[in-house]
C-alpha cells in the first residue's frame, strides 16, 4: 500500500502546488498508515527533489528520461501506472488543473480506478471512503462515496494549504518501459514567457474586470503590478473578448488562486469569480458601484472611477515605498 503523488515541475522546479499536493498525499497517508511516494518527471536535480521530503515524501521516484521532459498525456499516463503499479499504490494524488485533468481519467480507465475529481480536504473516512468537494460553484459541497479498490483524487488547487513534515528521503531512479513510438507529442519550440510570474504561485495579484472598459486601459493595471511585483490577473469576460489570455482568468473556470492580496479592478465579484480568490488573504476593490457583491467579500473597498483611482495609488504606493 502507498500513497503515489504526481507532482508537477516548471524548468525543473517544483510548482507550488506540487508542495500542496505532496502535503496532502502525505496527511492521506497517515490516516491510511502507510507511504507517501512522489513521481516527479523531468529533469529535477537533486537538492530540488529532497525538497518534496520537507512537506512528508518518504520515497521519491524520479524519471528524467530525455523523451519524456514534455508532456504527453498518454505517456504519462503509462509512466504514472507503471510507478503505481510498482509501488502498490492504491490512492493517486494529482492536481485538478489542465494536467491532472487530462491524466486522471485515463488513469482511472487503466487502473480500474474510481475517481474523485476536484476534493478540497481530507476524505471524511477511509471506510467507507468519503470525499468532499464542492459543487454548483461553491454553493453547496458533496460528500462522494469511492467503493473502487484503488482510488485517484484530484485536489483542488490552493484548497489544501501546504505543511511542512520532514522527512529522510529514499530517492530512486525509474526508467519506465516506454519506446519512442509511445510517444505522440513532439515538441519543435519552445517560447518562455519572460519576468512573468506564475499566476498560481503569486503572492500578490492585480486583476481587471470589464469595468476596466478596454484593453488599452490595461497598462494602468500592469503598472500598479509592476509597482507591487504582482501578477496578472482578470475576470473571465475580459478573456472571452480577447483583452487578456485565458490563463489569465479566475474563477470557477479559471485559475483557483490563493495569495495573499488580491486587487480586483472593476470587477463585479460573480460567484463564479469568487469561486477562484475566495481564498486570498486580503481582498482590496475598486469599483464605481458601490453595491457591487466584490464589496461584500473585500476586506478594502475604494468606491470611485477605476481609470482615475489606478494612477493615484499607484503613486501613493511608489511614494510610500521611496
Ligand atoms: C458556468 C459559468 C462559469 C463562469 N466562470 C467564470 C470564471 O471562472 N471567472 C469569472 O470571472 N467569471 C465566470 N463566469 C462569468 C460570471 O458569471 C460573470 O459574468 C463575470 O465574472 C463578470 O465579470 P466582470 O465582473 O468583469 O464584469 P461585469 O459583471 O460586467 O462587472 C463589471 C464591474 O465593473 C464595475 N465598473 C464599471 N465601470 C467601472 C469603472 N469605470 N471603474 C470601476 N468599476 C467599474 C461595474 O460596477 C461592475 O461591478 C462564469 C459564468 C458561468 C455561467
Amino acid at each position: 500500500m502507498a500513497v503515489l503523488v504526481f507532482t508537477e515541475n516548471w524548468d525543473g522546479k517544483f510548482k507550488k502546488l506540487s508542495f500542496e499536493l505532496v502535503s496532502y498525499a502525505s496527511k492521506l497517508a497517515e490516516m491510511a498508515d502507510t507511504q507517501t511516494v512522489a513521481l516527479s518527471i523531468g529533469e529535477v536535480e537533486e537538492d530540488e527533489l529532497k525538497q518534496l521530503a520537507d512537506y512528508g515524501a518518504e520515497k521519491i521516484v524520479s524519471v528524467s528520461r530525455e523523451n519524456l521532459r514534455q508532456l504527453d498525456n498518454q505517456a504519462y499516463t503509462s509512466v504514472i501506472e507503471q510507478v503505481a503499479n510498482k509501488e502498490g499504490a492504491d490512492m493517486i494524488v494529482l492536481a485538478h488543473n489542465n494536467v491532472g485533468k487530462a491524466l486522471a481519467p485515463r488513469l482511472s480507465v487503466r487502473l480500474n480506478a474510481a475517481l474523485g475529481s476536484e476534493v478540497n480536504q481530507l476524505p471524511s473516512g477511509l471506510e467507507p471512503f468519503t470525499i468532499h468537494k464542492k459543487v454548483f460553484s461553491g454553493k453547496a459541497f458533496a460528500h462522494v462515496r469511492m467503493k473502487s479498490e484503488k482510488k485517484i483524487l484530484t485536489l483542488a488547487q490552493n484548497s489544501f494549504g501546504v505543511y511542512e513534515n520532514l522527512q529522510d528521503p529514499d530517492i530512486e531512479n525509474f526508467d519506465p518501459d516506454i519506446g519512442d513510438d509511445q510517444i505522440k507529442t513532439k515538441v519543435n519550440n519552445v517560447e518562455k514567457h519572460r519576468d512573468k510570474l506564475l499566476l498560481t504561485d503569486a503572492e500578490l495579484v492585480v486583476s481587471g474586470g470589464r469595468g476596466m472598459k478596454s484593453p488599452e486601459n490595461w497598462d494602468k493595471l500592469q503598472e500598479l503590478a509592476n509597482e507591487l511585483s504582482a501578477a496578472l490577473a482578470c475576470s473571465r469576460p475580459v478573456s472571452d473578448e480577447g483583452w487578456r489570455p485565458h490563463e489569465e482568468h479566475t474563477g470557477q473556470t479559471g485559475k483557483i488562486i490563493a495569495p495573499d492580496l488580491y486587487v480586483a479592478v472593476g470587477i463585479s465579484g460573480a460567484i463564479q469569480h469568487i469561486a477562484g480568490v475566495s481564498r486570498a488573504k486580503y481582498i482590496v476593490a475598486i469599483n464605481n458601484d458601490k453595491d457591487a457583491p466584490i464589496f461584500e467579500l473585500a476586506d478594502y473597498g475604494i468606491v470611485g472611477d477605476a481609470l482615475k483611482v489606478l494612477p493615484e495609488l499607484t503613486e501613493a504606493i511608489r511614494k510610500a515605498r521611496s
